[in-house]
């Protein structure tokens, strides 16, 4: 090693799913099938390109306001950021600076062990039990920071408020994140909780329901004191972070209550015939409360299976991760793109018969 590597932050990194520039049926990276709602590209084509020569607004205030509005909350309760990797990094910085370790499940979001490694938080991993649940007495104990999504990822549970609320109850002295990233396909939200506590901080992203993974919109939702904590802290390490289209756009996105609506109930309804359909070729799911279903089959090789998926122009996830290597990952898709996968499904079992 040389003797400057010494002084160099070595990290593991965190590794994003693949990114294919051939069309193929992209199940792999839980984003939307359908595209965002109509004013969108309208506010797109509106946009005058003569005004990038200028900063945006630090404050984003535009896309603060419509956040703020559709949820009902105060406009000093609302952070945003270029995607909710880049609010939960904010608040792993800004929050969990203890000694104690921080607490998260053990199958759970990748990047949290990343950030925590990055930023050298200690931290440890509570085992969630055998069907996959979070064990809420796991986190009863001292540390210096809670963080799990709900519904988790990527086992697609979505645990009931009153174990987040219980979890909450005995962390009143740490922050506890709640990332909920797939809540809109789940059951209520942690933001009826934020006014309740002022510990709880909870994070979305406009990436799933909203259909914009490429634009990087995220938002935390907490009391006015821990959004400028975690302003102070944007402003110290980048302050113009959404650029401009993504301010018009995400606000023009999170104003079409119907249009939001909609799309969710159509990927509901496509998960839960795919749950049934994967169920009918053998295949057992957890329940699914997200936009993905998390399968595993009796008589398949999970990895096997990923690999001839993959030649088949087929992408789903799969992680060699102790306890969850016979698991696939599979985002769901519009009808026509689950039609594909069953059909291969289908093909790839009666052969190995
Ligand atoms: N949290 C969880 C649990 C996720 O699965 C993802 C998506 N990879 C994110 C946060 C981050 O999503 P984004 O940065 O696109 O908002």
């Amino acid at each position: 090693m040389e003797a400057f590597e010494r002084n160099i932050r070595k990290v593991e990194p965190y590794v994003p799913g693949e990114q294919p520039r051939q069309r193929v049926v992209k199940l792999n990276t839980n984003e939307n099938p359908y595209p965002p709602a109509p004013g969108v590209e309208r506010a797109l084509k509106e946009l005058d390109t003569a005004d990038f020569r200028l900063y945006p607004d630090p404050a984003c205030s535009v896309l603060v306001d419509a956040i703020a509005d559709f949820y009902k909350v105060g406009r000093d309760q609302v952070f945003v950021g270029v995607g909710s990797d880049d609010v939960l990094s904010l608040c792993f910085l800004t929050f969990f600076n203890s000694d104690k370790p921080i607490l998260f499940p053990d199958i759970t979001y990748s990047f949290y062990k990343v950030w925590a490694q990055l930023y050298r938080i200690p931290y440890e991993c509570k085992r969630v039990d055998e069907q996959f649940r979070i064990v809420r007495e796991d986190y009863y104990g001292e540390n210096g920071g809670v963080i799990f999504p709900n519904p988790n990822a990527p086992t697609a549970l979505y645990e009931d408020l009153e174990l987040v609320e219980d979890i909450l109850r005995h962390n009143r002295d740490v922050i506890v994140i709640v990332d909920e990233a797939y809540i809109d396909y789940a059951g209520p939200s942690a933001v009826e909780l934020v006014d309740r506590y002022d510990n709880l901080i909870v994070t979305q992203t406009f990436s799933k329901s909203r259909s914009m993974a490429g634009m990087r919109i995220g938002y935390a939702i907490a009391n006015p004191k821990l959004i400028r904590y975690l302003n102070d802290v944007k402003y110290s390490f980048n302050s113009y972070t959404l650029n401009r289209a993504s301010l018009v756009c995400g606000a023009e996105a999170v104003k079409d209550r119907a249009y939001f609506e909609e799309t969710v109930e159509k990927i509901k309804a496509t998960r839960e015939r795919a749950m049934e359909r994967l169920g009918s070729l053998g295949f057992s799911c957890t329940r699914s409360s997200a936009n993905f279903l998390f399968a595993t089959h009796p008589d398949c090789d999970a990895r096997e299976l990923f690999e001839a998926l993959k030649r088949e122009g087929i992408y789903v996830r799969w992680w060699d991760s102790e306890r969850i290597r016979q698991y696939m990952r599979i985002t769901v898709g519009t009808d026509e793109e689950m039609e594909k996968l069953f059909a291969f499904l289908e093909q790839y079992l009666s052969k190995g018969e």
